[in-house]
């Protein structure tokens, strides 16, 4: 262990346990460590680094900004804002957004916007307004948030919760039918479950859905902070379904892995319950963030990455099905965004990405012991293929038990 490491240990809390790998410098989708040995990044920061490390126009947009203007809080305009905001809006097809950090910052205006909504337009009596979440999902960890997470360890010491969520199955529109009352505010929902283990919803579920929500007057809120922005081959994942959410959540690539950056997107009778001090953030839409967030928007449509997902996505999905092994249980994605899920008692998938990191391959495991792959979208194929060689490799290992789980 070198010295960092050491003192990350000693003074860090120890709410991450991460891979035995000190990263020292990011090009592309490679990273090195501090030893010089270079891995492929195969899991792009949760989808964060989904430009690559240190793309350099994105760089050179952080770099102008911080030169010019820094942070000035939303107390006065700054000649930044507007244009992110307008991008954003013209690319989802949203009337207005709300410019937060954190996705779960988002989220929790995603939130507070529906509960409005629900009391001022839909007239639900007050403090009786209810959100419904799907089992298996992840916003964030606030403690609103994890509230509703069905991970009993994000929930365990944290309570109490705040009350007014239910949950039901992931995939099933009759069971939000079913839960729906006359307080329903709104269906939160990631059209593919990222950490909960890249869950793909069968065709079809999220435009029955939205047909759903739109007859019972309940807002459909897509969570799109890890599916959006190209991961899955389209600008926003709900999009494989038609479907146009009243509301829309963006955070991790939009800060283009600089830094951290997210927005509320909704209709625009959904955004203007917020009146002046009903929410806010101090770095929320600083100019830096803004002029990040709008070079990484341009730098997605103008480098084709939304269609390079599409076409790359299928090949790592096609040659990550071609792999023949007993440890594979399956092998689901879309796009940019896959997860093998392996046979539990056959191998973990956390031993798994400890061996494929020894091999060169940053990958993480997700929950349903699944291996993620989120490259970034600037991949190549070659460089695909090289990373599914390696992956095939380990598992190979892992069956003839030369590696124990
Ligand atoms: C990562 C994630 C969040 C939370 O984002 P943070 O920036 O970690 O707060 C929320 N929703 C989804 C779907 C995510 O994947």
């Amino acid at each position: 262990m070198d010295g960092s490491v050491q003192l990350e240990m000693r003074f860090g809390a120890a709410n991450y346990a991460p891979m035995p790998v000190t990263l020292a410098r990011g090009k592309g989708i490679y990273l090195w460590d501090e030893n010089g040995r270079r891995y492929i990044d195969m899991m792009g920061a949760y989808s964060a680094a989904s430009f690559g490390h240190c793309h350099p126009r994105l760089v050179q947009a952080l770099t102008d900004q911080a030169r010019q203007l820094d942070t000035v809080s939303r107390a006065y305009f700054s000649d930044r804002l507007g244009a992110f905001l307008g991008r954003a809006c013209a690319l989802t097809g949203m009337d207005q957004a709300l410019p937060m950090n954190s996705g779960a910052e988002a989220v929790e205006t995603a939130l507070k916007a529906a509960r409005k909504w629900a009391y001022k337009v839909k007239e639900v009596p007050a403090d009786r307004a209810e959100i419904i979440v799907c089992d298996g999902n992840f916003h964030g960890r606030t403690i609103a948030i994890v509230g509703f997470s069905s991970v009993p360890q994000y929930r365990d010491g944290f309570g109490p919760f705040p009350a007014g969520f239910r949950s039901v199955p992931f995939g099933d529109a009759a069971a939000l039918r079913a839960a729906i009352t006359p307080n329903t505010a709104a269906f939160l929902v990631e059209p593919i479950q990222g950490e909960g283990g890249i869950n793909v919803p069968p065709p079809g579920y999220l435009a029955e859905v939205a047909r759903i929500c739109r007859e019972q007057n309940v807002l459909l809120i897509c969570d799109e902070i890890q599916s959006g922005l190209g991961r899955t081959g389209k600008l926003l994942a709900c999009q494989h379904d038609g479907v146009k959410p009243d509301a829309v959540t963006l955070g991790k690539a939009l800060g283009g892995g600089l830094l951290p950056v997210s927005l509320f997107l909704a209709r625009r009778d959904v955004m203007q319950v917020f009146k002046p001090g009903d929410h806010g953030s101090t770095f929320g839409g600083n100019p830096i963030a803004a002029a990040v967030g709008l070079a990484a928007l341009n730098t997605l449509i103008e480098e084709n990455l939304i269609e390079r997902s599409a076409r790359l996505g299928a090949h790592l999905l096609a040659r990550l099905r071609a792999i023949r092994n007993p440890i594979i249980r399956e092998v689901r994605g879309r796009g940019l965004f896959a997860g093998v899920e392996l046979e539990r008692d056959l191998a973990s998938a956390a031993t798994v990405a400890r061996r494929l990191l020894q091999a060169g391959v940053l990958t993480k495991d997700t929950h349903r012991n699944t291996v993620r792959f989120a490259p970034p979208l600037v991949i190549e194929e070659s460089e695909i293929d090289w990373a599914v060689d390696r992956v095939a490799e380990v598992l190979d290992e892992f069956a003839r038990a030369d590696v124990h789980p």
